[in-house]
């Protein structure tokens, strides 16, 4: 097993303890950061996103589990070698900067040095250059920190974690109390640090325009680890074997829902493959809807009695004629998703081609019911490899429907551009309700 950067072991956090006010902040997290990642902890305030930063920095012992940093149990440590993690492994930025107001800038950077007991002359070297890489011009390193503006005063905080070269950098909200133009100057130097220096960096926040920046996104809710969201865009540092995960419409829903569950991302899923010209209210009811029939607890029928039932008495006012299709439609796709789970799973534990070909037939048989799919027998031999593939989590839906057009003597099945993007859209819709299993503990547990 690789050496881990932050190992968290069924960690329980327990505040005001045996008073009547105790409240779990976390419950049982388990989760795994490896060196050189950038890990944002995403989620709604009070889900306990700082808490768990807190225990990473050996500041919160658990009530039960065990924080491993670098392979060792931090919790054990003796008070000594705690202050020696906190001085050099650990680098902390906080929202408030939390820099000593009575001593000038340049002396606030070299502070955490004095303790490694390094000589003056070097202290002051090495802080003057961490100051000068996150633009602070020399005449500013004998102002005092008050005396400069948020963006700055945070940068200075940045130059002060990493004065003594730590592996991991940690951040709460470091740019919440910013403008966005300091902002994204700070969240730059933080990208900078993880690219050019190499160093883990796990970054709280709860705004979802900063999550691009992340390898992967933990999303927290009530003091637990949701799930976790690999960042398509940025190459993994996580060793991810093929097919282990699969970027489907729910990851590019997650973006614009930030704090929706993989289930209510579902039902968005499904609500924009059904409809047109929904008002507001209808397209609100036929998501309570929808999210019943994925629970199972309504069939066809009351679905389509509570579709065409008027709005003033509670139904979603969808015109008689129109519903049987759209009832029809959710049903398919969600009794044909079934198999892509099924699918998926047998991913999972390595048994992929157990099933493949009877879990092909019937993909295509929803493709036929959907599109009124027609192909030849070589383009459906294209076309069977493309979806295993696809559904494999091998090729994201670019590349898929790529391979849809290409002519035959490249390997591809020859569809023109509008009938390969007609399979495509709805293969996606197929994946998006049965794809979805990036679940934290299979995920994380792949490795150890
Ligand atoms: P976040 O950073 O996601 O906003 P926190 O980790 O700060 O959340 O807090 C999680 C929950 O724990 C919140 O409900 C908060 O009120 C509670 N909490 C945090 N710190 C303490 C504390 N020192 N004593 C009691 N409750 C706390
Ligand atoms: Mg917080």
């Amino acid at each position: 097993m690789s050496k881990l950067a932050v190992q968290a072991d069924g960690m329980v956090i327990t505040y005001n303890k045996g008073k009547s006010n105790e409240f779990n902040a976390l419950n049982n997290v388990n989760a795994e950061i490896y060196p050189r990642e950038y890990i944002i902890l995403f989620g709604p305030s009070g889900c306990g996103k700082s808490t768990l930063l807190y225990t990473i920095l050996g500041g919160v012992p658990p009530e039960r589990g065990h924080m491993f940093v670098q392979g060792e149990d931090i919790y054990a440590y003796t008070p000594a070698e705690m202050n020696q993690y906190q001085q050099s492994t650990i680098g902390i930025v906080y929202q408030q900067f939390n820099l000593i107001s009575s001593i000038s800038v340049l002396d606030n950077v070299a502070l955490p040095m004095i303790f490694l007991g390094i000589p003056l002359k070097e202290r002051n070297q090495r802080a003057s250059e961490l100051l000068r890489r996150f633009g602070i011009p020399e005449r500013l390193e004998d102002k005092l920190p008050t005396m400069m503006s948020g963006g700055q005063q945070q940068r200075v905080a940045v130059a002060r974690a990493l004065i003594n070269d730590p592996n991991i950098l940690l951040a709460d909200e470091p740019v919440g109390n910013l403008d966005s133009i300091s902002a994204e100057h700070v969240m730059d130097s933080f990208q900078d640090i993880n690219e050019k220096d190499r160093k883990t960096v796990i970054l709280v926040t709860h705004d979802a325009k900063y999550l691009p920046y992340a390898h992967r996104v933990f999303y927290m809710r009530d003091g637990a680890l949701r799930r976790v969201v690999m960042n398509p865009e940025k190459t993994q540092v996580k060793h991810v074997k093929p097919g282990e995960t699969i970027v489907t419409e729910i990851e590019q829903l997650a973006r614009l829902y930030p704090y929706a569950e993989p289930v209510e991302l579902k039902v968005k899923s499904i609500v924009n493959f059904v409809t047109q010209n929904f008002s507001f209210s209808q397209l609100e009811k036929l998501e309570k809807a929808i999210l019943e029939v994925i629970k199972g607890s309504l069939d066809d029928t009351m679905l389509m009695d509570f579709l065409t039932r008027p709005l003033q008495v509670g139904g979603v006012g969808m015109r008689r004629e129109d519903a049987p299709e759209i009832v029809k439609r959710i049903f398919t796709l969600v009794r044909y998703s079934k198999d892509v789970q099924r699918f998926r799973e047998e991913v999972h534990n390595d048994q992929l081609f157990l099933h493949q070909q009877k879990f092909i037939d019937r993909v295509l048989d929803y493709l036929a019911e959907e599109v009124g799919l027609k192909a030849t027998e070589s383009q459906m031999h294209v076309l069977r490899t493309a979806i295993a593939e696809r559904v494999g989590g091998i090729i994201n839906a670019a590349d898929f429907e790529e391979r849809l057009i290409l002519p035959t003597n490249l390997g591809g099945a020859a569809f023109d551009e509008r009938g390969a993007s007609m399979v495509s859209r709805y293969l996606e819709k197929l994946i998006a309700q049965g794809g979805y299993v990036i679940l934290p503990n299979e995920l994380l547990g792949a490795h150890t």
